[in-house]
Order: structure tokens, then C-alpha cells, then sequence
């Protein structure tokens, strides 16, 4: 799920040296940092530990994607597990 993305180019166009901010699509104000929410993802019967990347001043989600730190954890634990070896 993206709500998708607006970017300023600030100081000129260029690749090189260009300030780019990101503006939240939701309320237009200008982001230097984004705030990270943990989330449950759900699809049919499973379910994963997810993030959701939200604008600091109006707290709209801009993205949602699985929590790969926490994806890591569970697929090392489940090959752990089917090897005979706990955590
Ligand atoms: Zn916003």
C-alpha cells in the first residue's frame, strides 16, 4: 500500500547537490524524518509483523511493508526448529 509520493526540488535541479524533501501527500508539509508505527499485516488466515512509515505531522501512513528484521527472526527460529535445534 503506497499513498505515493510528492517531492520539492529545492536550490536548483540538479543530481548533484539538490535539497529534495519529501512532502507528506496528505497534508503537503515538508519531511525531514518519518515516523515508523509497527503494524499487523493480515492476508487470509496469515499474518506478519509489519511497519507502516507515517508523516511526523499528520501521522498518514505513506507505506506499509513487512518488518524484515522481524521476517529475519522467524524464518532463522522456523530452520532452527526444523532442524532439531530451539533458539
Ligand atoms: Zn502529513
Amino acid at each position: 500500500m503506497t499513498a505515493g509520493c510528492r517531492f520539492a526540488i529545492l536550490d536548483g535541479a540538479n543530481q548533484s547537490g539538490a535539497k529534495v524533501i519529501a512532502k507528506c501527500p496528505h497534508c503537503e508539509r515538508g519531511m525531514s524524518s518519518i515516523k515508523v508505527e509497527a503494524i499487523q499485516i493480515k492476508a487470509g488466515k496469515s499474518s506478519w509483523n509489519g511497519v507502516a512509515y507515517c508523516c511526523p505531522s499528520c501521522d498518514c501512513a505513506l507505506s506499509v511493508m513487512i518488518d524484515q528484521i522481524s521476517l529475519k527472526d522467524d524464518v532463522v527460529a522456523e530452520v532452527l526448529q526444523g532442524l532439531g535445534r530451539e533458539q
